[in-house]
């Protein structure tokens, strides 16, 4: 490990131990600064994310907003959560303290640069841990600008980043003080994290890749659902976790789905980034674009059709949605990572079931019709995170966030997120 991350370690352990000795009302309002800092600079960050990862600058913006809104629910939730509970024993007293663990590390994509890294660091922090934050190497504007964020007058440093390379992470699990890790990313880098971390017994939570399914039943109102099911796949350039990937429509409306959707994809404002009326960016980076383009082509090779998009410019990528798309294709069965939308078509709810869990993802599902109690009976069916009924998956600070099978380990937000780096403490008194 290089000297420098070393230092960084011990000074985020020293900052631990006066930190864990803070009381929760402390926290919070350190947190109440972080949150006015976010506000008052919020043009300027979402101009580095920008910068760095090509997203359109408005979503940029309701990016850092979105990161204030999960502020705003630790502040007002966070100290209940930690309390703890009484539990009714032969004792004279029994219950739960939830003290925290140490140096946290963090590491993170470049997707959403800032709301991934808020959702991991908040909590972490509120619970009374420090953390070691490492972010994805193509967004370095993002990883400054969050840890002057977190760094607050007349507190003492509790963020901390380091740079260095993904495959250097494992190196910084193996130091003793680093007591438990929160990755964010692709399955091999979650992989080979879970992998050090299990050998030493250190806790971990993975976020994950999502191949989710978007399905729409024989009975769903289409001219509703078209604005949901073009942001759910488009927003953020297609570059989201839980992004709908696989359009799962009932055959006797398909068509009537493809041509509407299709009309409002092509409406989709590319241009200046920088300009609020910009709805598709760049891809974050070129070889992306490539490898989704070739995605594609195999695709094509094997029977799908492009319906619109399908062209390729450097790291734009045009709104794509393909139909014919089979099971066989590795648009259904891989994750597209970037603006391409997969339509299949089924003729039963069971069919869409098992369409849907034909996947060795399991993040989330969106499904729309009219009869919500059938499809919330149907529910235990799905082997996702999340099933969102009549609304896209969306991630929320108040909801338990997190996947199944190879999407993750654990769940972020809401109050699993604030325990995920605890110790729960029994205490027994005769
Ligand atoms: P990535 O390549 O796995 O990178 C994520 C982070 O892991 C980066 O900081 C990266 O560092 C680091 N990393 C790479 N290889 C590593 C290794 N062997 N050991 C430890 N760390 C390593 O993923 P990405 O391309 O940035 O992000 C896209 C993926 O993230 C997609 O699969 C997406 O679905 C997933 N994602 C999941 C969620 C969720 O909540 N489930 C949310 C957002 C994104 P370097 O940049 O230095 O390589």
């Amino acid at each position: 490990m290089k000297v420098d991350v070393r230092q960084t370690l011990e000074n985020a352990n020293q900052a631990f131990k006066n930190w864990k000795k803070t009381s929760v009302d402390l926290r919070i309002t350190y947190l109440e600064k972080v949150r006015e800092k976010l506000l008052s600079n919020k043009e300027d960050y979402a101009k580095r994310m920008t910068e760095d990862m090509h997203k359109p600058i408005k979503q940029a913006v309701a990016e850092v907003e979105k990161c204030s809104k999960l502020l705003t629910y630790y502040i007002e939730n966070g100290k209940n959560i930690l309390e703890g509970r009484t539990i009714k024993t032969d004792w004279s007293e029994t219950y739960t303290v939830h003290d925290p663990l140490g140096v946290i590390l963090g590491v993170m994509p470049w997707n959403f640069p800032f709301w991934q890294v808020f959702r991991f660091a908040v909590p972490t922090i509120l619970a009374g841990n420090t953390i070691v934050l490492k972010h994805a190497s193509n967004v370095p504007k993002s990883a400054t600008a969050l840890e002057e964020c977190f760094a607050i007058e007349g507190y003492k440093q509790v963020y901390y980043k380091i740079e260095i390379p993904g495959k250097d992470v494992e190196k910084v699990i193996e130091s003793p003080i680093i007591k438990g890790v929160s990755l964010t990313g692709s399955e091999p880098a979650g992989s080979a994290v879970a992998k050090k971390a299990g050998e030493l017994i250190k806790p971990v939570v993975l976020e994950l890749g999502g191949n989710n399914a978007f399905i729409i039943l024989e009975d769903a109102d289409l001219e509703k659902i078209i604005p949901v099911a073009v942001n759910a796949r488009f927003q953020n350039t297609g570059q989201s976790c839980i992004a709908a990937k696989r359009f799962l429509v009932h055959n006797t409306i398909k068509d009537t789905f493809v041509e509407k959707f299709v009309t409002e994809v092509t409406k989709l404002k590319k241009g200046d980034l920088l300009d609020y009326d910009t709805e598709i960016g760049l891809m974050a980076r070129e070889d992306l674009a490539i490898e989704l383009e070739k995605m594609m082509k195999e695709s094509i090779k094997m029977g799908a059709k492009i319906v619109c998009g399908g062209e390729r410019e450097g790291s734009f990528f045009e709104p794509t949605v393909l139909t014919n798309v089979n099971t066989a294709m590795s648009v259904f069965k891989e994750e597209t990572f970037g603006p391409l939308a997969a339509v299949v078509g089924f003729d039963s709810f069971e069919e869409a079931v098992e369409l849907s869990n034909n996947s060795h993802f399991g993040l989330g599902v969106a499904i729309f019709g009219k009869n919500t109690e059938y499809i919330k009976s149907k529910v235990h069916e799905f082997d996702e995170g999340a099933v969102y009924i009549n609304e896209m998956v969306i991630s929320d600070p108040r909801v338990p966030f997190g996947g199944n099978k190879f999407s993750g380990i654990g769940r972020e937000m809401a109050e699993e997120g604030l325990l995920s780096f605890v110790n729960k403490k029994s205490v027994v008194v005769k």
